[in-house]
């Protein structure tokens, strides 16, 4: 059994796979259709994006919802 590492911050995750720190980097999200912007946390060794659950589940619908408004 290995230890537990300590939970990390917010600003600090961890890849799982390189146990690299994740950089903060602009990449594009496709969402519907449509292709937007965003800054997502990304592993510099493997290119693992992390998308936190609040992104995945209530900011795309917001974008949804203000593309829709146009
Ligand atoms: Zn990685």
């Amino acid at each position: 059994m290995s230890e537990i590492p300590p939970a990390p911050s917010d600003s600090q995750l961890i890849c799982a796979k390189c146990q690299q720190p994740l950089v903060l980097g602009k990449v594009t999200a496709s969402y519907l259709g449509n292709d937007f912007p965003v800054d997502l946390l990304r592993c510099p060794g493997c290119g693992f994006t992390y998308v936190p659950e609040a992104l995945a589940l209530g900011k795309m619908l917001d974008v949804e919802r203000a593309l829709e408004d146009k």
